[in-house]
């Protein structure tokens, strides 16, 4: 469930970002908009002033502060008009990240109800296999049942291996031949473990059963 909220945090992170190109971009235009009202302010000033002059110089020098302060508002207009374009731009980023973060928002909500149902369905199974443990826990004498819950706790959920081909096929530490025999005498009682990993060792090899009647009709071992 963290690992799906961690995913949501990149086009949180992005959309983050582009509000804040947004507001700088927002900001700068308004700078340029400034600039060009001050240029024309001060191109009108020159331009009352230049009524009331008495020499042709101050006149001409006049005009050349009116040319300036007209290109200059120009120039800022310009500039205007591409910060606009730009602004344009990050609000279109803004829109396309958002879109994304929404996608991805709908996608880990499905995400994390599919993890809730799967969630829901393995404790169900291990609620059942709880009570199913217990029920046979309760055929196993007490001291077997101690000694395997701590084997467990060294090999959790493999505290048993299987002694095949003279080995613990869970360590394939060898396992001595008069073992494996009694392993696969039905009226041997004793528990065996492994020298190696300590596992309870078990076998699967068919164990000799004294001859039940069956084996006289042929109805078994066919
Ligand atoms: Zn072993």
């Amino acid at each position: 469930m963290r690992e799906a909220d961690a995913k949501l945090n990149g086009a949180r992170t992005a959309v983050t970002a582009a509000k804040e190109a947004h507001t700088q971009a927002l900001t700068r235009r308004k700078k340029l908009e400034l600039d060009v009202e001050q240029w024309k302010v001060r191109s009108k000033k020159y331009r009352e002033q230049s009524s009331s002059v008495k020499t042709n110089e101050a006149y001409k020098a006049l005009q050349h502060e009116i040319a300036t302060a007209e290109a200059e508002a120009s120039k800022a207009e310009d500039l205007v008009l591409e910060q606009m374009m730009t602004v344009e731009e990050v609000e279109r980023r803004v829109k396309h990240v958002e879109a994304d973060l929404r996608e991805a928002e709908q996608a880990i909500a499905a995400e994390k109800k599919q993890m809730q149902v799967q969630y829901g369905e393995k404790k169900k199974k291990m609620e059942a296999a709880t009570a199913e443990r217990e029920v046979i826990a309760k055929k196993v004498p007490e001291e077997l049942l101690t000694l395997y819950t701590r084997v467990d706790k060294r090999h959790p959920g493999w505290a048993m291996a299987e002694a095949r081909d003279e080995q613990c096929r869970a360590c394939g530490m060898r396992v001595l031949p008069h073992v494996l025999q009694m392993l696969k005498t039905e009226t041997d009682e004793e528990v065996f473990r492994c020298e190696m990993c300590g596992r309870i060792l078990y076998t699967l090899e068919p164990i000799p059963h004294a001859a039940p009647k069956e084996t006289a009709n042929g109805a078994a071992n066919s």
